[in-house]
């Protein structure tokens, strides 16, 4: 743990914050929901850090102090107020399906869930550029933009449950990543609208340029309550599940499919040993997906491709095993393999797999295979399209056996050794879970925006270590 971690709150400094939010709340007409203890206390303490066995002992019982859930601005300017005035810690919160421990509160002090600030205010017709409240789920902003023939152009596969703004602050890619590249590449993000935390908190609309620092940085520098984004013309993209029986030509089909002009959402890669582990998409029997026997592309395409799409994967050796729209499909959607799903399926059906994260180096193939020597079946690959600085990438996700700490490390070390970028899942702030670098203007950001520290105390190293 971080030795700068400021003390938990006292019973005096809580008693103020309530008193405080009572009396604001008088001046707001506020519909504050405190939770002091129980259940729902410990659950919104914590997010899906249980995917490492590094984190869980670490993370595991960090609780807040108390749970205040807001769903208007002002109410969050109180609760900003409040605790800055109080010198009391405040994390925030969405709907906490990250993976590592990003809204747990390190150091106690207020959680604030902005899970009920969640309208959509303005698409821009002209444009397509939606502004929407930060606690809005990004399924929910999805169906109100398809009326308008407008859809998100990323979205984590925990689309149906994450929020918009814990997107933005602890994601980083996914569903549409093949075509869109990665939260933080210049386009993906217009705006923002952030509060800082300050004794009379502000409100500031930030555009692209400043919004950067305060996308994916943990809600350690900035209060996000709305934010603009930019949409694509809705497509109903048809799943499609293609089988192979050589990696090789899967990898080949991997390769190849996003160099073509076929207009492709997602692109996941399973190796026979992961697919068998999935559960059935569209959900068992009738209609749903059948078990797999082979390694498994699966892919969101549009309609337009489906011609050219499926004459390519049966010169490589695919066959198309399972085809549905994804508009109106029962049961289980296809996007929910993908990403990080894959490892929630892989774990219900055994919890000692864990996982990596990392870009490929190219070729792929040399790399894939001489780690799959040396592991065997400790390492499962999952790999999944993505688009990076402009080029077609292959990223992986590959189910990782539990042997140990060291054990985790040394594969840690043979994958930089051999050329993979790795993005560790396994550290809970926001330098180490990326490319191990502090960033300044995260930091500079901080200084401006919390000027005490007190936002999600321990996760922005840059900011621990700058301090005397
Ligand atoms: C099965 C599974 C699959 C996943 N797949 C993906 C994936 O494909 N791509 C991906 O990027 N991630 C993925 N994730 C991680 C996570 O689901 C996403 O990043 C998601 O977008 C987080 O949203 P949330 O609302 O749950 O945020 P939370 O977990 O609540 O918060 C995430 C971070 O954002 C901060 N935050 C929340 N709200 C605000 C705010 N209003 N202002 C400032 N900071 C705020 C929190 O303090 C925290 O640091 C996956 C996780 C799981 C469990």
């Amino acid at each position: 743990m971080p030795d700068d971690l400021p003390a938990a709150a006292t019973a005096a400094q809580l008693a103020a914050i309530e008193a405080e939010l009572k009396r604001s709340g008088g001046a707001t007409g506020s519909g504050l929901k405190l939770v002091r203890n129980g259940p729902e206390l410990a659950r919104l303490s914590r997010d899906c850090f249980d995917y490492s066995p590094v984190l869980q002992p670490l993370l595991s019982g960090r609780l807040a102090q108390l749970v205040v859930r807001a769903s208007r601005l002002e109410e969050v300017q109180a609760v900003a107020a409040a605790c800055s005035r109080q010198g009391v810690s405040l994390t925030l919160r969405g709907s906490g399906t990250g993976n590592y421990g990003q809204c747990v509160p390190l150091a106690g002090g207020v959680v604030l869930d902005l899970s009920g600030l969640n309208r959509m205010r303005q698409l821009e017709a002209s444009s397509g550029i939606v502004t929407v409240e930060a606690g809005c789920l990004l399924a929910d902003l999805d169906r109100q933009l398809s009326v308008s023939g407008r859809s998100l152009r990323l979205a984590p596969s925990t689309w149906r449950s994450a929020t918009v703004a814990g997107f933005i602050a602890g994601g980083s890619g996914g569903i549409g990543s093949l075509r869109w590249g990665f939260l933080r590449d210049p386009g993906n993000l217009i705006g923002l609208e952030v509060v800082t935390l300050e004794a009379e908190p502000r409100v500031l609309q930030l555009d692209a340029k400043a919004s950067r620092p305060i996308n994916h940085a943990y809600g350690t520098n900035g209060i996000i309550t709305a934010v603009r984004l930019p949409t694509a013309a809705a497509v109903n993209w048809q799943q499609l599940v293609v089988e192979f029986s050589h990696w090789d030509s899967a990898l080949e089909a991997a390769r190849m499919l996003p160099g073509t002009a076929l207009m492709l959402h997602t692109l996941c890669l399973l190796e026979e040993a992961v697919a068998r582990q999935m559960p059935a998409i569209g959900g068992q029997g009738a209609g749903g997906c059948p078990v797999a026997r082979g390694h498994r592309l699966l892919l969101l395409a549009a309609p337009d491709t489906l011609e050219i799409l499926l004459h390519l994967m049966a010169d490589l050796g695919g066959t198309l095993i399972w085809q549905a729209p994804e508009q109106g499909q029962r049961g289980l959607p296809l996007r929910e393999l993908c990403w990080n799903h894959t490892t929630l399926h892989a774990r219900a059906h055994d919890p000692a797999w864990t996982y990596l994260q990392m870009l490929l180096p190219q070729p792929e193939a040399p790399f894939l295979s001489a780690l799959k020597q040396r592991w065997g079946e400790d390492l499962l690959w999952h790999l999944e399209g993505v688009r990076q600085q402009g080029c077609q990438r292959l990223a992986a996700i590959p189910l990782v056996r539990w042997r140990g700490a060291e054990s985790l490390a040394e594969l840690i070390a043979e994958v930089n050794q051999s050329g993979g970028l790795l993005f560790n899942p396994h550290a809970f702030n926001v330098e180490d879970g990326g490319l191990g670098v502090i960033d300044a203007d995260q930091v500079s950001a901080k200084r401006a925006y919390d000027p005490a520290g007190l936002l999600n105390p321990g996760k922005l190293r840059g900011w621990s270590e700058q301090k005397p």
